[in-house]
């Protein structure tokens, strides 16, 4: 919400088109109220974003990587058309944290860290901060956030504290997790496709390799099949959990389509190849191997022939 203290009405922005639900609630229904109009597409084609900026945009909104296919951004380049169009560019860097990609330093005006997610890392807090290295962008935020009454509560900062110590160990722990569970599930049969930005089978691994230092928990794959299998995957699950809760040390799972995205239109999800068979995983800091069991027997059970063992 505090991002909206840097428009004013009448004035646009653009959004990434794969962004999280909570954003898109905010810019597509929220901001129209106060007159801020926002164009949601794929800003990881610099061509098209440089034709759809106006007069009166003043913000371009990225996620990085973006919140359900993973797709990556070349933030230097975006930074680039930000800058020549005189528009503020702004990076929501949840999934990796400063620990793993710092936009700042890669040309941002405004970075977003939902603190929900890692930075706390416990899943036992809400809360999320903008951070900017400008001091006419810091004033609009600090007059939002005093005006709007945006500050976290103290038991929310002291778990923050507490949490964020550890933050290293554990960003070092999901990636390392993640990594492994990315290439089982890559060559597994009932898999049709793995998201990862830190496998060299995604399509933009190149500029991730170079903007980030590695990659966090979550990852997206396509199962074989439709909401059945997918839904019956999430049943057999025993150490994942089922919930759309991401970011902390358990691991979770989800099915976007039916779940995150529920209230998302049907066509807009299947524009951004969100379908059925869609599953979210977020790889938490346990022992591998049970993690990879568990992954498994999950897809073992969707097997035709399971029924009749
Ligand atoms: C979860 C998420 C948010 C929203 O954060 P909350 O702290 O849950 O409000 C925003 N952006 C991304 C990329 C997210 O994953």
């Amino acid at each position: 919400m505090g991002i909206l203290g840097l428009l004013k009405t009448g004035e646009n922005l653009i959004c990434c088109d794969d962004v999280s639900p909570e954003t898109y609630e905010v810019f597509n229904n929220i901001a129209p109220n106060y007159g801020i109009h926002s164009t949601f597409l794929d800003v990881t084609d610099t061509e098209k974003l440089h034709s759809c900026i106006e007069n009166n945009t003043k913000l371009i909104w990225v996620e990085n990587p973006s919140n359900t296919t993973l797709k990556i951004t070349d933030i230097c380049e975006v930074a680039q058309v930000a800058k020549e169009k005189q528009v503020l560019l702004g990076v929501d860097n949840t999934f990796l944290t400063p620990y793993l990609q710092r936009p700042l330093e890669l040309g941002a005006d405004v970075v977003m860290q939902s603190a929900t997610k890692y930075i706390n890392g416990h899943s036992d807090i809400i809360m999320g901060c903008l951070c900017t290295n400008k001091s006419d962008v810091n004033k609009e935020l600090v007059l939002m956030q005093v005006g709007a009454g945006l500050n976290p509560s103290p038991l929310d900062c002291y778990q923050t504290l507490r949490g964020i110590k550890t933050l290293n160990l554990r960003m070092d722990q999901h990636l390392k997790n993640s990594v492994i569970l990315a290439n089982y599930l890559g060559q597994h049969s009932a898999v049709e496709k793995v998201i990862h930005p830190g496998l060299k089978s995604h399509p933009q691994h190149n500029i991730f390799k170079i903007q980030a230092s590695g990659h966090s928990g979550i990852i997206s794959f396509y199962l074989k099949g439709g909401s059945e299998e997918s839904e019956q995957f999430l049943k057999a699950l025993k150490v994942f959990t089922v919930t759309e809760v991401s970011g902390g040390g358990e691991s979770t799972a989800q099915i976007p389509f039916l779940m995150s995205h529920k209230h998302w239109k049907k066509g807009r999800k299947k524009q951004l190849n969100i379908t059925e068979n869609l599953v979210k995983l977020s790889v938490g800091l346990e022992t591998i191997c049970d993690l990879i069991l568990d992954i498994e027997s999950a897809l073992d059970s969707l097997k035709p022939n399971s029924k009749c063992r």
